[in-house]
C-alpha cells in the first residue's frame, strides 16, 4: 500500500502524523477487532479532520453498513479494489464526498489478483509471501470465507519469480502465506500442481541460502499422510502452526472442523518421530458455544500431549453469518476470560517445558535485530523449529546470518544461543 502511495507521490508518514490521509487496514475475525478499528479510524480522523480517511478490509466486507453509519470514514472499500486507495484518496480531497464502494456479501472473484513483488528496504530476514486468497471450509465460528470469498490460488510461476526476487535481494527465509495455504491448487483441477509441497518444491529449486516456513497449514484439510511429505523438503523449516482449536470431539464436530482429536495427535506424533524437537503452535478457542468444562479438559490434555511451542487462545467471539453465532449454549464472558487465562498459563508452562529440551541441541538460528534482556544486549533470532534464539551481542554477528549454535538455557520467550561456528 504503501509503494502504491509512493508510486504516486506521496509522502509516507507514521501513525501519529498529521497526514492528508490515513489507511486503516481492518480485521474483523473477533468483535474486538471491530472495537479496534473502529478506535483507530475515530484516532486517525482527529489527528487531521481534513484528511481523507481509507478504510479497507475484512470489517467492511462483511458489515458495510456498520462502516458507512461511521463519519469519520471517508473512503470504504472492501477485501477487493484495495489498490484502488491513492486515487480515491485524491478524488475525496478535491470532493470531499464520501465514499462506500462495497455493497457487502461473500466476494465472488474466481481469480487471483496477482500484486507486483514490492521489495521494501526495512530488513531483509524475512519475506511474506502471499500464494492464496479464500477459503471454502467454513468453520462455524469462521467469518473468513464471507469476508475473503472462495478459494484462487495464485500462479505457480508468479509465486517463484517473487521468491527468486527476494532471494536475490538477500531475504534468508521466505513465509508463505495465505488464508488456508493447505488448499492451494484445490479449486483448479487442472493446473499440475495441487497442494502446497508442489509449492515448496518449486521453491526449494532455487539456489541459494535460505529457508523455507509455512504461515500455517489447516488439519482440517492435512493428515498424518500429507505432512510426511514435507519431510523431503531440506529448505522447509520444522515448524508447523496447526490450528487445532478445540480437543473434544464433540465440539470439533460443532466448529465444522473435519478431524478427531486422535488424528490431530497423529500429526503431532509423525512431526516429533521425525523431529523430536519440532516446534508446533497452534490457535484454540475458549468457550465455544456449549462447550462444558469437559470438553475445555479434553482441549488441556491434547495441548499437553502435543507439547505446543506456543498457544494463541483467545475467547470465543460472536461473528455475523455464522453458524456458531445461531448456537445454543452460548456461554458467559466470564467462563471464556477463565478458559482462555488457563490456556495461558498452560502455553506459558508447555512453551518452556519445550525450551528446557532444546538445552543442548545444535540449532541454526538466523539472526534478526538487536535486543537487550535484563540488561544484556543480545542478538536475535529464531531457530527452524521457531524458537526464538538469544545470541550474547559481544560475538561478532550482524543480523541476517545463518548462525549454528548451540541451545541453552530459557531466556525470556526463548533459549540461549551459544555459538558454535559463525
Ligand atoms: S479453515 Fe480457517 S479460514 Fe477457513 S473457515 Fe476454518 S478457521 Fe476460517
Amino acid at each position: 500500500m504503501a509503494e502504491l502511495f509512493k508510486a504516486r507521490g506521496w509522502e509516507i508518514g507514521g501513525e501519529e502524523d498529521v497526514s492528508d490521509a490515513y489507511v486503516v487496514n481492518t480485521c474483523t475475525v473477533t468483535a474486538l477487532s471491530d472495537r479496534k478499528s473502529r478506535q483507530y479510524i475515530r484516532r486517525m480522523k482527529r489527528l487531521n479532520p481534513q484528511a481523507a480517511v481509507i478504510v479497507m478490509g475484512c470489517y467492511p466486507q462483511t458489515r458495510p453498513e456498520a462502516l458507512a453509519s461511521m463519519e469519520e470514514a471517508d473512503v470504504i472499500i472492501g477485501t477487493e479494489g484495495k489498490e484502488r486507495a491513492p486515487e480515491l484518496a485524491e478524488e475525496f480531497l478535491k470532493t470531499r464526498e464520501r465514499k462506500l464502494l462495497t455493497s457487502g456479501g461473500r466476494p465472488e472473484s474466481r481469480e487471483y489478483t496477482d500484486h507486483q513483488a514490492i521489495f521494501g528496504s526495512e530488513s531483509r530476514t524475512r519475506a511474506l509471501i502471499k500464494i492464496e486468497e479464500g477459503c471454502d471450509r467454513f468453520c462455524s465460528y469462521c467469518v473468513i470465507p464471507y469476508a475473503r470469498g472462495p478459494v484462487r490460488s495464485r500462479p505457480l510461476e508468479s509465486i517463484v519469480s517473487e521468491a527468486r526476487g527476494l532471494v536475490e535481494a538477500g531475504y534468508k527465509e521466505i513465509v508463505l502465506s495465505g488464508i488456508n495455504t493447505a488448499l492451494y491448487g484445490s479449486e483448479r483441477p487442472d493446473v499440475s500442481v495441487s497442494g502446497i509441497d508442489g509449492v515448496i518444491e518449486a521453491i526449494s529449486a532455487l539456489p541459494g541460502d535460505f529457508r523455507i516456513r509455512i504461515g500455517s497449514l489447516e488439519p482440517t484439510v492435512v493428515n498424518a499422510e500429507y505432512v510426511k511429505k514435507l519431510f523431503g523438503y531440506d529448505k522447509l523449516c520444522h515448524h508447523l502452526h496447526l490450528s487445532v482449536q478445540s480437543g473434544s470431539d464433540r465440539v470439533l464436530k460443532a466448529m465444522n472442523r473435519h478431524y478427531s482429536a486422535a488424528e490431530y495427535l497423529d500429526i503431532v506424533r509423525v512431526l516429533r518421530e521425525f523431529d523430536p524437537l519440532y516446534g508446533i503452535t497452534t490457535d484454540i478457542i475458549a468457550g465455544f458455544p456449549g462447550e462444558s468444562e469437559e470438553d475445555f479438559e479434553q482441549t488441556l490434555e491434547l495441548a499437553e500431549k502435543a507439547g505446543y511451542l506456543h498457544i494463541h487462545g483467545f475467547p470465543y467471539s460472536v461473528r455475523p453469518f455464522t453458524k456458531a453465532a445461531e448456537m445454543e449454549g452460548q456461554l458467559p464472558p466470564h467462563v471464556k476470560k477463565e478458559r482462555n487465562a488457563r490456556l495461558g498459563e498452560l502455553s506459558e508452562k508447555l512453551s518452556l517445558e519445550f525450551r528446557k529440551s532444546m538445552e543442548g541441541s545444535f540449532q541454526r538460528v538466523l539472526t534478526e535485530e538487536r535486543v537487550s534482556v535484563d540488561g544484556r544486549e543480545y542478538i536475535k533470532g529464531h531457530a527452524s523449529n521457531y524458537c526464538p534464539v538469544y545470541i550474547p551481542a559481544e560475538a561478532a554477528i550482524t543480523d541476517n546470518e545463518f548462525i549454528d549454535v548451540r541451545a541453552g538455557e530459557p531466556i525470556a520467550d526463548g533459549v540461549a544461543g551459544i555459538i558454535v561456528r559463525t
